[in-house]
């Protein structure tokens, strides 16, 4: 699973969509870049929020899971 993070300025008042942790990092470099000169702002936050998301793999897996118990189950109905 790929954690999302989400960058906070607490001066601006402004938050980041959750996203993957280089990402994160990128955006605060560009914030601090754009709206305080490059310098670090007080009450800035990167917290880990937002739903994760599966990755293609995981999902896959899962569902390789979920129909191998479904037939497990259905043999011993049917055995
Ligand atoms: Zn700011």
């Amino acid at each position: 699973m790929i954690k999302r993070h989400v960058y906070r300025c607490e001066r601006c008042r402004l938050s980041t969509p959750p996203l993957p942790l280089h990402r994160v990092h990128a955006e605060r470099q560009r914030h601090r870049d754009e709206f305080h000169g490059g310098l670090v702002p007080d009450g800035e936050t990167i917290t880990t929020g937002g739903r994760s998301e599966r990755t293609s793999t995981e999902r896959w897996v899962v569902a390789l899971v979920l129909t191998a118990l479904l037939i497990s189950i259905l043999a011993r109905l049917i055995g």
